[in-house]
């Protein structure tokens, strides 16, 4: 009798190994790509996920056993394919892009249930208030578990546990995790303008058809394309499809959901860091079985199991924020039309300055670009005036010129709001002693420690070192000799505060000393009118909705100009023109003032004269001369190490091996703009190449002629956006 081998496959273990590796599995397992099984590891047991045929030839009795989970669960395969792709396209160990999509393995497990009460069939005999009151909160059928009815009632916990003994109320399992709703597509429409409904159209029509499609939604501030791709979300969730909206930033989920429930009667899922681990097992689970229909989450949200994906939606495509740094380095935006491509399904960048990438693919048909001129309604685009800083000077120590101080008190004195922006926390960006010029740097990173005076301490904004401010210089001992070197938010607000007593002010900031919750509450009053004017950083840029606010001031446009970054005007040019964004939303119209020191700067013309699109064929001349991306590529490679000299010296080792090869360039190495981060020493090399060249094949070919210490850490980041 021949006995029957038992089957094997290759399987992806969620670590940093070079690929999968072969097990058995048990006979007569279904064995099929994605498959979740446990895999022993040494003296481990791992989770790990059916990738394909298994490679080697070796005997049964010296494969381990792979063993599926309870239920057989399966990834879907398209997930696997986009896991393969990211980890191609970043050079990461697929087990490492698994891992991200693997995040919770919870998730897998059989689901268990909680117990929770009902009314029972019997009256007690003996009422109380209490218990009227717990009874009267049951009356609803709705089952709850006894915290939570006796918390509803105003009851103690025995109250309830009394009337559990009584059979007053009978115990009823449920499930562990609540269900999602269902989103309504029909719950609220708009009638959308001409504009909006040809765009829609346009979208509607690629979901209809069920293929990748990707579109650039190009609107101003205000325009109505989150109506617009609401309308698109729509039809796919009409299609039984699932949908996926990308989001920059938490903080701007929360208002997000709140828009989203009132279009389609109920809250999306959610996927984000600040969820906690019951919650995203709860959304994961969901999204697996297809129960979450919609989901709004920030990047990692790319690599959850949808199964049924038929609408991918980036908001702000913009942002920088989409960028993951650490950790695998990723592109979310890039990576979301890859996602869309493997799925088959349309895939939609919105924005109102979008990144010149996408300009690009727009404009040269590869996206389709649909356009969105005005704003809805009756609001009109702010109107945009620079303030040549150099002819209007301002006193030592002050930064709110004289017609900014003008149009703030015109504002103030109509009852309108204001709000001012500078891309700056703390109060200076420089503490500096004024007997030895010394300057106060952190302990262990190439940076300055910021000012926070509330809180009287200098802050690394890079490591989030700490100290407080010396009582005299560490270099030279003179006391008190410290001065503050140009102006924070903290710092603006104080110089307004001494112009402008009786005005109400706040600060948000993105900070940790002013952290979420009361950057979030500095927003909100603000909406509510119980601020005059509001003070912030970028966090004030995004999204923000002030019906009355009708001035913006920029207080120092030329920050973050200079330092050399090829996307460095893209970038306060799509800022800017965010933050100028914010005013005149409604019927009242805006004004912007911007303070520069280089009007004639095409960023600075650019915004005056609202003329977007000359600005952006400036930038793709100059960027197609330069052989810059969209039109050339780039990588990175990042070394970074505790031994400075060791880091110093892979570099230049790195740099000699880089093998020729036509249309690449290979720069440095050179220190990188923090070159010390963290007590690491850093150093980088940039490759550029021609469109065409396999910049993958080039990169694994070169670093696999170099063994580099383990104490150096090789990073390589594709497409790198920046450059610190
Ligand atoms: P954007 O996303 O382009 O900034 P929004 O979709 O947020 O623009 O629209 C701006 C404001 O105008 C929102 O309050 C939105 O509800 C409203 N709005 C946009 N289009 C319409 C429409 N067709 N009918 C009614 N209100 C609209
Ligand atoms: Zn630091």
């Amino acid at each position: 009798m021949l006995l029957q081998p038992a089957p094997r496959a290759g399987v992806l273990l969620p670590l940093p190994l070079t690929g999968a590796y072969d097990y058995k599995l048990p006979k007569g397992t279904n064995v099929q790509r994605g498959l979740l099984v446990t895999a022993p590891l040494g003296p481990r047991e791992q989770l790990g996920v059916v990738w394909g045929d298994a490679e080697g030839t070796v005997g049964d009795n010296r494969l381990k056993e792979a063993v599926p989970l309870d239920g057989s669960p399966v990834l879907p395969e398209k997930l696997c394919d986009f896991v393969d792709w990211v980890a191609q396209y970043t050079l990461s160990p697929p087990g490492m892009i698994l891992a991200m999509a693997l995040r919770n393995g919870r998730a897998f497990e059989p689901e268990a249930t909680r117990i929770a009460y009902v009314l029972g069939p019997q009256t007690p005999e003996r009422m109380t208030p209490a218990r009227q009151r717990v009874l009267d909160v049951a009356a609803d059928g709705l089952a709850r578990k006894v915290p939570e009815l006796a918390q509803l009632a105003d009851a103690s916990p025995a109250v309830v546990r009394g009337l559990i003994e009584a059979g007053a109320l009978v115990a009823t399992q449920l499930p562990e995790f609540e269900r999602f709703e269902v989103p309504d597509p029909g719950f609220m429409s708009v009638t959308l303008n001409d504009d909006q409904r040809k765009a829609a159209d346009s979208l509607v029509a690629d979901i209809a058809q069920a293929r990748f499609a990707a579109s650039l939604l190009d609107g101003v501030t205000g325009s109505g394309k989150t109506e617009v791709y609401f309308e698109a979300a729509a039809e796919a969730l009409r299609r039984g499809k699932q949908v996926l909206i990308l989001l920059p930033e938490i903080a701007l989920t929360v208002q997000f959901l709140e828009r989203f429930a009132q279009r389609f009667g109920c809250r999306p899922a959610e996927w984000h860091s600040d969820l906690s681990q019951k919650e995203r097992t709860r959304t994961y689970r969901a999204v697996m079985s297809g129960e979450a229909r919609a989901v709004v989450g920030a990047r990692s949200s790319l690599f959850l199991p949808f199964s049924e994906l038929g609408l991918v939606i980036v908001d702000e495509e913009h942002e920088q924020a989409y960028k993951q740094e650490e950790g695998i380095i990723y592109h979310a935006r890039d990576m979301a039309v890859v996602r869309a491509r493997i799925e088959g399904c349309p895939v939609v960048l919105a924005s109102a300055t979008p990144s010149l990438e996408t300009y690009v693919n727009a404009t040269s048909g590869r996206y389709a670009h649909l356009r969105l001129a005005d704003r809805h309604g009756v609001a009109v685009m702010p109107q945009c005036k620079l303030i040549d800083l150099r002819e209007t000077k301002t006193e030592p120590g002050s930064w709110l010129s004289q017609p900014l101080r003008d149009a703030l008190a015109a504002t103030l004195a109509g009852g309108e709001q204001a709000m001012l922006f500078l891309n700056r926390r703390g109060y200076a960006p420089l503490t500096l002693c004024q007997s030895c010029g010394h300057k106060m740097m952190c302990r262990d990173c190439s940076s300055w420690l910021v000012e926070h005076r509330y809180r009287k301490r200098l802050v690394c904004h890079q490591c989030g070192y700490e100290t407080a401010t010396p009582p005299s210089c560490p270099q030279c001992g003179a006391q008190a000799s410290f001065v503050a070197c140009g102006p924070g938010v903290e710092r603006v607000a104080e110089e307004f505060a001494t112009l402008f007593p009786q005005a109400r002010v706040a600060i948000a900031s993105s900070d940790t000393m002013h952290g979420p919750l009361e950057t979030q509450a500095a927003i909100r009053a603000m909406a509510k009118r119980e601020t005059d004017v509001l003070i912030g950083t970028q966090i004030v840029a995004k999204g923000h909705h002030f019906p009355q606010l009708t001035m913006v001031g920029v207080i120092d446009a030329d920050l973050g100009g200079s330092d050399g970054d090829l996307r460095a005007r893209e970038r306060t040019f799509q800022l800017l023109h965010q933050v100028a964004g914010r005013a005149g939303r409604a019927e009242k119209p805006g004004l912007v003032l911007i303070q520069t020191r280089n009007p004639n700067d095409s960023v600075m013309v650019a915004l005056a004269s609202g003329d977007r699109d000359k600005f952006y064929e400036q930038e793709r001349v100059f960027r197609e001369r330069a052989h810059a991306p969209p039109f050339g590529r780039l990588a990175a490679i990042i070394l970074s190490g505790l031994d400075g000299a060791l880091v110093q010296e892979t570099g230049r080792m790195l740099a000699k091996a880089a093998p020729p090869a036509k249309g690449v360039k290979i720069w440095g190495p050179t220190p990188a703009f923090y070159h010390l981060l963290r007590g690491q020493t850093r150093e980088r090399l940039l490759l550029q190449a021609e469109r065409k060249v396999d910049v993958q094949a080039y990169l694994r070919a070169w670093l696999a002629k170099v063994k580099p210490s383990n104490k150096v850490r090789i990073a390589v980041d594709i497409d790198p956006v920046s450059f610190f």
